[in-house]
Formats: structure tokens, sequence, C-alpha cells
């Protein structure tokens, strides 16, 4: 069985000071929380605030982002093992805002998942379409062409460590939610990919989780479906009532 996994994407929002109060309240609300894996990523600069205040508890920590490389010159990136000193323990790659603002490529995201795979970090791999690429029916070579460029030359033990966000981008922050159906198709479709890259044992334990406008309102439907694992949230992620809702969906 694989164990879902809610993951809060808290973007470029709250400061040190809201983070760790954030942090504190969905430690209480979700300390009983056994059955689900519960991982928050706030900003690189509140890392170690968030670290502490979730410290003892069952919220795991992730960075939105990091460099392949282990130090040099890079001015403004942040190494995979300076994360794992301050408590991170999974790390958000290949972001449809990376891509689209900061130009990220599959390429560059495998080098990424590569490195983090190597230095224990669970990497939390984003793919998805632009709903160009969906009205044009080019959905499903899109999220192939991401997972085969993004998982290229990976070991079956490597692979089976990545966890995948299918994140269609005309339902991340738009409040437009892809329906349950559509969801499960691609995740279904990405299954497959996997298999045929990686044999069938890889395929049923990898986690695929489902993000673009999830909210209390439709995580239960969405979390029904045989193939979505858990789910990215960006802004419902920000308030502490409404993602421990999510973490406690019903279905
Ligand atoms: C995200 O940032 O990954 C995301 C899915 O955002 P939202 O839930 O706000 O659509």
């Amino acid at each position: 069985m694989r164990k879902p996994l809610i993951a809060g994407n808290w973007k470029m929002y709250k400061n040190a000071t809201e983070g760790a109060k954030l942090a504190r309240s969905l430690k209480r609300s979700l300390r009983d929380v056994k059955d689900r894996e519960i991982v928050i990523a706030p900003p690189f600069a509140t890392l170690p605030a968030v670290s502490r205040a979730i410290a003892g508890g069952n919220i795991g920590l992730a960075a939105q982002n990091m460099h392949h490389q282990d130090e040099g010159a890079f001015t403004g990136e942040v190494s995979a093992d300076m994360l794992l000193s301050v408590g991170v323990g999974y790390v958000i790659i290949g972001h449809s805002e990376r891509r689209q603002y900061f130009g990220e490529t599959n390429k560059g995201c495998l080098e990424k998942i590569t490195k983090a795979l190597g230095s224990g970090l669970v990497p939390i791999y984003c793919i998805g379409e632009t709903l160009g690429e969906r009205k044009r029916g080019r959905t499903f070579a899109v999220v192939e062409k991401q997972i085969r460029e993004g998982l290229a030359g990976l070991s079956r033990t490597d692979a089976k460590g990545v966890v995948i966000a299918y994140e269609p981008i005309w339902a991340i922050g738009t409040g437009k939610t892809a329906t349950p159906q559509i969801a499960q198709e691609v995740h279904a479709r990405i299954r497959g990919i996997i298999k045929e890259l990686f044999g069938a044992g890889v395929a049923r334990a990898v986690r695929i989780l489902y993000g673009g406008s999830v909210k209390p309102g439709n995580v239960d439907t969405l979390m029904a479906e045989k193939d979505i694992d858990g789910a990215l949230v960006g802004g419902a992620s920000l308030d502490a009532k409404s993602f421990s809702r999510i973490v406690k969906y019903v279905s």
C-alpha cells in the first residue's frame, strides 16, 4: 500500500514569525494523524524557524528548490547538504512556477533529482501541461516527456524514491481543479509510463500526488481515485484550518 502524502507549498508567503506560528498550529491539529505523511514547504529563509516549530512531531519539512552541486560560486543557490543541516527531508523539484519564471528544464530537474536522491532527500518532481497543451490534446505527450527526461537513467531503487506531483498548470492558483476523472486519467497514464520505464514493482510503489487548487471542498473526491496518492497544495496550505482539513480528507 502506498502511504498517502499531503504536502503544502507555501511559495513566497509567510516570514519566519508567521511561518513558525502556522507550523505550531499544524503540529497541534495534526498530531494524531498517523496513516498519512504530512509535509510543509516554507521559503528557504524560514526553514530553520519552521523546523524548530515542528520538531518532535509528525510533519516533515521540504524545500521548494535546491541546486544540484555540492557547493561553489552559485550566488543565491542552496545545496542539499545545507537543507539537510536544517532538518529538511524533502525537496520540490521542477514546480511549474520555477519552469515558467526561472527557466527550469527537464534536464536540470534530473540533475537535481539525482542529487536529492544521493543525499537522502525525497524529491517531489512536478509535471503538468498548460491549458493550450491540454486543448491541443497534448497532455499525455507533455507529461510523458517530462517523466522520460526528468527521470532518465535512474535505477529502479532510485525511481521508487521519487514522488511525482501531477499539477496541470491551468489548475494552479486559478481555483479551477481538474475533475477527479481527469486527474485519475492522467495519473493512470503516468503510472503506465513508470511501469514501462522501471517495471511493475516501481509503478506500484511510486506515489503520484495531484496538485492544482486542492481545497477542503474537493480533496475527498480527488483522494477517492485509485491512482491519486496525495496532494500538493498551494494556497490552501497557508491556513491551518484548511490545510488540516485537507490532510484529514475522507474518502
Ligand atoms: C502549487 O503551488 O503547487 C499549487 C498546486 O497551488 P494551488 O493549490 O494554489 O493551486
